[in-house]
């Protein structure tokens, strides 16, 4: 005799059959399933071949054989990594076409690490509201935004109440406030502008994110400024005032902002950002950035950035697993930027943002910001994402 319970087991692997007459049985349906592919959530360290059934915008399933049947639609990921979608918490929209492009590598969320101030903020507003995938924006601490002669060389430029209201205009959107503290950028403003950006940023509860890398005034004192939730970008930054002393070892101020609960990122960019050597040397003293993100811009996309997989393989290059790797580009910003809190997951229940990467094994080159190649056994491609249940 076949009972109701085995009944319904057998039409669940069986598949999409249509049941008439009985009541409460509703075969899996998926508006999109991804099949076949190594599944790697670094969020739960779940790692095998599964399917990933898509509905409602969600993940629904994460199984082996679903049945492609249930589906509205399927993507063949036979051979490829299926992991959350990737975020990138330092990037810059200078077009409206950057998120698309920065979507077809990937990733899903990004944030716009401060390209403009209150002056010319709605030329990101603008961008992010028409993007395909999820950009937030850090406001930049100086009215003007980034200006090649340094921003914070005049302090005036930093309006604390002018600040307030833009961001209160678009709370949606901004999520907190840049403040680029290099000796080129600010020359001796350095605290006064971060203190600055605590000002506006406090009362409304958000972080600042700080570009650190040659300041005038040294990182212990700068580090002193920050809050819990705050966020370190160029953290491999070359001296004078990184996070290395003369000897080269993590200064203890540095392992101690860690430990409040200061996030510490990468920002690959193209100057005076990152070196091999200084990666290396963090690496090994165990200080791993929480977030690798690539400071992409326009001149990026040709140079030393070219794009976020290219950035995060530059991690495969100096050691790290890939799903640490990956970890540092999807679940650990979805941790450290609280509007993408609950991102960076393949967990079942989780918004369906899915990037589709391929690890190919061979030589590439890589180059960090003194131009120094390196060449890697593995590097990874973007071949497809998933952004809110749809494919991009
Ligand atoms: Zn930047």
């Amino acid at each position: 005799m076949i009972t109701r319970r085995t009944f319904l087991q057998s039409t669940a692997v069986a598949g999409a059959t249509v049941l008439s007459g009985l009541s409460r049985v509703q075969a899996a349906t998926y508006d999109l399933l991804i099949k076949g592919g190594r599944c790697l959530d670094p969020a739960t360290r779940q790692v095998g071949v599964n399917d990933v059934g898509i509905a409602g915008g969600r993940i629904t399933a994460v199984a082996p054989n679903l049945a492609a049947a249930d589906a509205a639609s399927t993507i063949d990921a036979a051979g490829k990594l299926v992991v959350p979608g990737l975020i990138d918490i330092h990037t810059h929209v200078r077009s409206k076409e950057m998120p698309a492009i920065c979507l077809s590598n990937g990733v899903t969320s990004l944030l716009d690490a401060g390209s403009q101030g209150v002056d010319r903020i709605d030329e990101v507003i603008d961008a992010a509201k028409g993007a395909p995938n999820r950009v937030r924006i850090l406001l930049n601490v100086s009215r003007t935004g980034i200006l090649p002669d340094g921003e914070l060389m005049d302090i005036n430029r930093v309006d604390v109440a002018a600040a307030q209201k833009v961001i209160a205009a678009h709370r949606d959107l901004i999520v907190g406030v840049k403040a680029r503290l290099s000796r080129t950028v600010a020359g001796k403003n350095d605290l006064e502008a971060l203190r600055r950006a605590q000002a506006i940023t406090g009362p409304l509860k958000l972080p600042v994110m700080i570009h650190i890398g040659d300041t005038v005034s040294p990182l212990p004192e700068i580090l002193a400024l920050l809050k819990p939730g705050d966020i370190v970008t160029h953290m491999y930054a070359p001296p004078p005032h990184g996070i290395f002393d003369d000897n080269g070892r993590v200064i203890p101020e540095v392992i101690a902002a860690r430990k409040r609960g200061i996030w510490f990122d990468i920002g690959n960019g193209r100057v005076a950002h990152i070196t091999w050597a200084l990666a290396e040397s963090g690496l090994k003293q165990k200080f791993l950035p929480d977030t690798i993100s690539s400071d992409w811009t326009d001149a990026g996309r040709t140079d030393q950035v070219f794009d976020f997989p290219n950035v995060l393989s530059k991690f495969l290059l100096l050691g790290l697993p890939v799903g640490e790797v990956l970890a540092m580009g999807t679940a650990n910003p979805a941790r450290a930027v609280a509007p993408f809190k609950g991102l960076g997951t393949l967990r079942v229940g989780a918004t369906a943002d899915v990037a589709i990467l391929e690890l190919r094994d061979g030589e590439f080159e890589f180059v960090d910001n003194d131009n120094t190649k390196r060449t890697g056994k593995q590097k990874l491609f973007a071949t497809a994402a998933v952004i809110g249940g749809k494919k991009a």
